[in-house]
């Protein structure tokens, strides 16, 4: 995973301004305006996946992700308070090493976008007596 990209974007609120928010201390920015409301946050997270063949970089979108981790986007930013762009948050974090099951497109620019990702389950050994 690739922290000094950040983990989320979210567009300003502000009608016909799309200039992307960032947190500040107690309230949401973007170039232009200071929020009143928390905008909706999504992620957006850069990673690198491995498999047989190699690896390759990888994005992940705000379903996909949602779905792994637990949490929306806006749950770990406003309730949670994960609000460092630079600093992945712990529950993401959990999700390094495992293994998934993705459904994957390829990207004009050739790396992959994720549609889908799922735990793959875990096979449980059996000790024999
Ligand atoms: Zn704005």
């Amino acid at each position: 995973m690739h922290d000094y990209r950040g983990w989320f974007y979210a567009n300003c609120t502000v009608p016909n301004c799309l200039n992307k928010v960032l947190p500040e201390e107690d309230t949401f920015v973007c170039a232009d305006h200071v929020m009143k409301d928390a905008p909706t946050f999504m992620y957006y997270l850069n990673t690198v996946i491995t498999d047989d063949t190699g690896s390759i970089e990888a994005s992940f979108f705000n379903e996909s992700l949602a779905h792994l981790v637990g949490y929306t986007c806006n749950q770990l930013m406003v309730k949670k308070k994960n609000r460092n762009p630079k600093e992945i948050p712990p529950v993401i974090k959990l999700l390094t090493g495992i293994q998934l099951l993705l459904t994957v497109n390829i990207k004009p620019n050739g790396s992959l976008g994720v549609d889908s990702a799922q735990k793959t389950s875990t096979i449980t050994p059996t000790t024999p007596y």
